[in-house]
């Protein structure tokens, strides 16, 4: 069963078109005693799942892309009637999500392989490191990308052997028990990818269950709270959290291919992605152009309606953030160029320019995610860095620039770095993806996001036998006497250890 059925029909949850404020259906609230069956089966699953070669794996997996693939029509409709983005960038998070499945698919026997290492000292020793599956992965997912976020745990823990019980945002249910019910039909195995559903107690009740690792992806305040929940049991987690992305625009950067990156990573998705552009720092030479191609870009978009470039916001307390940051920012002096609080109408926000910003101001330190592009200048290249790395965040970030922009990306302290694009780490599955500080830790996507859903093991064979043995108590007495000389010899200033590092610099 892809679907932790309820014990009681009273307990539904309710999803709506944040748009319309239309009933799109209804879901069980599952409680602890759902969420540890459904981890239970799981385990089950995970059993056989991770006995299985990774050939025979991979032909599920293939099977699981293709049947998603074939529900993109009704996938991408449930994405914009309960997420409220518009159809176009449904379709990209759907393509996003299947890049995700085929390349874990793909990748995952070649990231996972043994590989042989240099046992050093104990020459007679083979040494090798295998990786092996964990068990039942937790995953807990946000509304904002509710298809393409998730997938970046549930293809990754999936290909590397694991089963997978996922609890999707209270907003957002809909599309994962669709996932799960797409799922229940490619797997062999039913309970290798269940669906839990509710709000924060299910998702508590989850981390607090008996999963081998968990995956959260949300806010810096509710990852803290599923941490400490899983630290009683010394569950691992994976915290993918929120962000303050920066971008920097030097004096030789394209500033029209500039604008339209900043425009685009500022407010698709209506400005609620993780990895969005939520400040931006412009070379004072610069700087009055750039506002003014970015003001005419954003001014053109057109937000609602079928065609449009922004849809609505998920949720009314998304909205409140938004109105919070920018009577904050006015209040202390922000400057509005386009839309402004008094932008807001409903669900809908106009997608705001900002200028005279400065870090007293929630706009520019907390996150906002939301339609807004605050700009501030700056006097040089230095200054822009020191003010992208004062966050707490550390999640993306991005360089627009002329021959400097590599060493420019190389201060910023951040997971991932854009240079001369926006978003473009995203959408490169072999590249990591995840963050530092508030941003949370560990890494889904490519060879890292396959082995953080595995263990690590160690294995020292000894495959013939030398005199010297130092793993036994049975030494001859004048065993020390041999070790002082040797030590000496290896690490001090002895021959031996004059020639490895003559060596070690020979090799760089
Ligand atoms: P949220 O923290 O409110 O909720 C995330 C999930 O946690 C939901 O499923 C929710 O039901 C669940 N939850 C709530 N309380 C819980 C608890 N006590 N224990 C366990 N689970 C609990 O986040 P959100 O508002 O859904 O998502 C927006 C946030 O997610 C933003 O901060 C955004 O930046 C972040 N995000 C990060 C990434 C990333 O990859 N780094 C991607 C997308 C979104």
């Amino acid at each position: 069963m892809a679907i932790a059925a309820s014990t009681s029909s009273a307990d539904r949850l309710s999803s709506y078109n944040p748009a319309t404020h239309e009933l799109l259906g209804t879901v069980p609230i599952h409680g602890a005693a759902e969420v540890d069956a459904a981890v239970a089966r799981a385990r089950t699953a995970a059993d056989s799942w991770g006995a299985l070669s990774f050939e025979a794996r991979g032909r599920e997996l293939t099977a699981f892309r293709k049947a998603l693939a074939a529900h993109t029509d009704e996938l991408a409709d449930l994405l914009h009637r309960e997420n409220g983005k518009p159809e176009l960038e449904a379709l990209v998070e759907i393509m996003m999500a299947l890049g995700h499945v085929q390349h874990a698919t793909a990748c995952a026997e070649a990231a996972l392989a043994p590989r042989r290492v240099s046992a050093g000292m104990l020459a007679n020793f083979r040494a090798t490191i295998s990786y092996h599956p964990l068990g039942v992965i937790g995953v807990i997912g946000p509304w904002n990308y509710p298809l393409f976020t998730p997938m970046g745990s549930i293809a990754y823990a999936l290909a590397a052997g694991n089963a997978v019980v996922w609890k999707p945002s209270e907003l957002t249910p809909l599309i994962a028990v669709k996932v799960a019910e797409i799922a229940a039909r490619a797997f062999a195995l039913t309970d290798l990818l269940q669906v839990v559903t509710g709000a924060g107690p299910t998702g508590a009740a989850l981390a607090r269950s008996a999963v081998d690792k968990i995956a959260f992806t949300g806010s810096a305040a509710t990852g803290r709270r599923v941490m400490m929940a899983a630290a009683e049991r010394l569950t691992p987690v994976l915290l993918e959290l929120g962000g303050k992305d920066p971008m920097i625009v030097a004096d030789d950067a394209d500033l029209a291919k500039a604008a339209e990156a900043c425009v685009y990573g500022a407010l698709t998705n209506a400005g609620q992605a993780c990895i969005s552009v939520e400040r931006v720092y412009v070379a004072d030479a610069v700087h009055d152009r750039f506002v003014d191609e970015v003001v005419k870009q954003v001014r053109a978009l057109k937000v609602g309606g079928d065609d449009g470039h922004l849809g609505a916001m998920t949720s009314e307390a998304q909205v409140a953030i938004v109105r919070d940051h920018l009577e904050d920012a006015v209040a202390k002096g922000a400057r509005v160029l386009t839309g402004g609080p008094g932008a807001i109408s409903g669900g809908y926000i106009q997608p705001t320019v900002l200028t005279g910003v400065d870090h007293r101001m929630k706009v520019m330190s907390d996150e906002t995610f939301g339609p807004v592009i605050p700009i501030k200048r700056v006097g040089s290249l230095d200054e822009a860095v020191r003010l992208a790395n004062d966050s707490k965040y550390g999640l993306g970030s991005t360089v627009f620039a002329g021959k400097g922009a590599r060493a420019l990306a190389a201060r910023l302290r951040a997971g991932m770095t854009s240079i001369n694009s926006v978003m473009g780490f995203a959408g490169i599955p072999s590249l990591p993806f995840g963050g530092i500080g508030d941003s949370g830790f560990g890494r889904i996507h490519g060879d890292e996001g396959v082995r953080e859903f595995t263990r690590v093991k160690s294995t020292a064979e000894q495959v013939m036998a030398i005199p010297l043995n130092m793993m036994t108590f049975r030494q001859p007495k004048e065993m020390p006497g041999r070790l002082r000389a040797m030590i000496k010899q290896l690490y001090g200033d002895g021959v031996v250890a004059k020639a490895g590092d003559w060596l070690r610099k020979l090799r760089g």
